[in-house]
């Protein structure tokens, strides 16, 4: 590891380098998608940069994708664009942490070794993008209608990690603006990026919680690829509350390694000296277990064949999971150890701190 300019020592090594904004090599637009304000603003930064496009029929079904083997293919998914219109305008649930999903976006351009977008979607992990921004985000005010007063909450980042792709969609900046307005709605997201200038000047109102996904550096180190580096998040964290909104951390995935303790120890630690001591008045942390479903594991060993992922399902707990097929999550005497670990260790460096819950 290398000691930063601020002190804090970053698990992969690369201390001076930005990680870039994410440029797709490929990109597809449906021709409805350039009929709106949305579509023509990713064109003109396509263009500006200088990448070519082509054009498909359905965001749903992209069947040229260059590569001569399923792994080359995907690496090359995972560096697609597609830019299309939102169809389905009923919002799936987002427990624990809101009522209902936001869908900007699906896929992620990210190469994280767990990330459960490797099954739920399936053959399809090219980047989806959605221009119709006003017709989602009206289907979300019909939400918050309907349950009002109550508060509903909207998860921007359950397919995709929005922040990543703000800097050519602009599609989080008109979901805060729009969530500002909004007394009885919330917006959330959560990201491994860091790009997040653009949203520092929006008057937000305090509606949106942005979280970062953190964790162990030796988590960071062999499983997180393709994200921003940790004392990046914790940089763009800091901006975050400085320019007033809610922010949290989401530790997942929670892992089990030899060293876990210091592991985990040493992260929070890191999380209170790198952040400004008046930074987070109402700050929460999300504490999520790996756990892995036989479908999840086959996909992630041809897709990371050398990961040093424990998916040993005998050392596990079968649970019945949401998707219609049981997930191996930790057996309950090692879930407790890691709890009580977690939430002691954030008790101690943020007593004011909400644990907002741990699954
Ligand atoms: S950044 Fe998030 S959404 Fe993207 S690959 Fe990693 S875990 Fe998945």
């Amino acid at each position: 590891m290398q000691a930063t300019k601020n002190g804090i020592k970053d698990p992969r090594g690369a201390a001076s380098r930005e990680t870039p904004v994410f440029l797709p090599e490929l990109i597809y637009f449906e021709p409805e998608a350039l009929e709106y304000p949305k579509g023509q603003r990713i064109l003109r930064y396509i263009q500006d940069k200088g990448i070519e496009y082509r054009l498909t029929t359905s965001h749903n079904r992209i069947t040229d994708l260059p590569g001569n083997t399923e792994l080359e293919k995907y690496k090359i998914a995972k560096r697609t664009l597609v830019v299309g219109v939102r169809k389905t305008l009923r919002f799936d649930t987002s427990k624990p942490s809101a009522e209902y999903a936001l869908p900007l976006a699906t896929g992620c351009m990210g190469h994280c070794h767990y990330c459960y977008l490797q099954t739920t979607l399936g053959a399809r992990p090219y980047v989806r993008a959605y221009v119709n921004i006003e017709e989602i985000l009206a289907a979300a005010e019909q939400y918050i209608r309907e349950r009002a007063p109550e508060i509903t909450r909207f998860e921007a980042a359950c397919t995709s990690d929005p922040l990543g792709l703000e800097p050519i969609t602009g599609s989080l900046a008109d979901a805060i603006l729009f969530m500002a307005k909004q007394p009885y709605g919330r917006l959330r997201f959560v990201t491994k990026y860091h790009h997040i200038d653009s949203l520092l000047d929006l008057p937000h109102n305090g509606h949106t919680r942005i979280r970062f996904s953190v964790n162990a550096a030796e988590i960071i180190r062999n499983f997180e690829p393709g994200t921003s580096r940790f004392e990046e998040r914790i940089e763009a964290a800091g901006k975050a509350a400085r320019a007033g909104y809610p922010i949290g951390f989401l530790i997942a995935p929670i892992i089990w390694h030899e060293g876990w303790e210091e592991g985990y120890a040493e992260l929070i630690a890191r999380l209170k000296s790198a952040l400004p001591p008046d930074a987070a008045p109402d700050l929460t942390f999300e504490l999520i277990q790996h756990r892995f479903t036989r479908t999840a594991k086959a996909v992630i060993a041809k897709r990371y064949p050398n990961t040093k992922l424990d998916m040993d399902e005998s050392k596990r707990k079968k649970k019945w999971g949401r998707w219609g097929q049981h997930k191996f999550v930790y057996p309950d005497e090692q879930a407790e150890k890691l709890e009580t670990f977690l939430t002691g260790q954030i008790r101690q460096a943020f007593p004011h701190a909400k644990i907002e819950y741990f699954t």
